[in-house]
């Protein structure tokens, strides 16, 4: 059930029984001139919400701006700085342990946020609050390969086949050829890198082709996605806060 929508003697009820909330995390950031800026956002938004209504789970109003600064030139991309993440994350998970529930999953969309929100959980478990971070493309890195062999960072063909099912509206498949061909993230010199804005290295925004996307390929991944993030949760519910507590100091 999703927090938003509930009074605060059903809150109170729902957060006495669930075992842990969802907290998404996505992005407003260029992708590519066929994906809308909210790409990140919608993926995670999607992920979570399935998995908060299948198993009986929480549902957290998300953070939508993440930390997009490698996209800065491109219209429209907003971001905060790594700090501010890592701090509005640690204040929401706090906030929400203040009522009693001390798990937390954030349902992340864009890898520069990773390493704030694993920052904020770090932070968290030193005064016994569990956040974990849920990186859907890692959780699922093999189906991944299996289905999409072709190199595909940013608004390529997987981002792109997981649009055409969750938001087909959003996707302008009539500009498909005006994507870029980068196949590579970054921009390097002798393996050292030389560029790490988009702009170093791609004019259309993305790296990957959208033109290999496919809607069915696309189903596939959310459905993964969805079940590892579904057995994360099944795995989190049964620990006791012992078993997920910082090590004691060694004897
Ligand atoms: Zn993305």
């Amino acid at each position: 059930m999703e927090l938003a929508r509930l009074n605060w003697p059903d809150a109170r009820e729902a957060i006495r029984r669930v075992g842990l909330a969802l907290l998404p995390v996505g992005s407003i950031e260029q992708h590519g001139p066929h994906l809308p800026l909210g790409t990140d956002w919608h993926i995670a938004s999607h992920i979570a919400r399935e998995v908060a209504e299948t198993g009986d789970r929480l549902l957290l109003p998300g953070i939508q701006v993440g930390v997009s600064e490698e996209h800065g030139q491109f219209w429209g991309t907003l971001t905060v700085s790594p700090d501010t993440l890592r701090d509005q994350a640690i204040a929401l998970a706090r906030s929400l342990a203040s009522h009693g529930l001390k798990r937390i999953v954030f349902v992340n969309g864009h890898g520069s946020n990773g390493a704030p929100l694993e920052a904020a959980a770090r932070s968290l478990r030193e005064d016994d609050v569990f956040g974990f971070v849920f990186n859907w493309w890692q959780s699922i890195g093999s189906v991944l390969g299996e289905l999409f062999p072709d190199p595909t960072a940013h608004a390529g063909s997987i981002e792109t086949s997981m649009m055409l099912v969750i938001r087909p509206e959003l996707v302008r498949t009539e500009r498909f050829d005006d994507a870029d061909a980068v196949g590579q993230w970054g921009a390097y010199v002798e393996g050292v890198l030389v560029g790490s804005d988009a702009a170093d290295f791609t004019e259309g925004g993305n790296v990957g082709d959208p033109r290999l996307a496919d809607k069915g390929k696309g189903r596939r991944v959310l459905s993964a996605a969805c079940e590892s993030l579904s057995r994360f949760c099944g795995w989190l519910e049964q620990r006791s806060e012992e078993e997920l507590a910082r090590r004691p100091h060694m004897p």
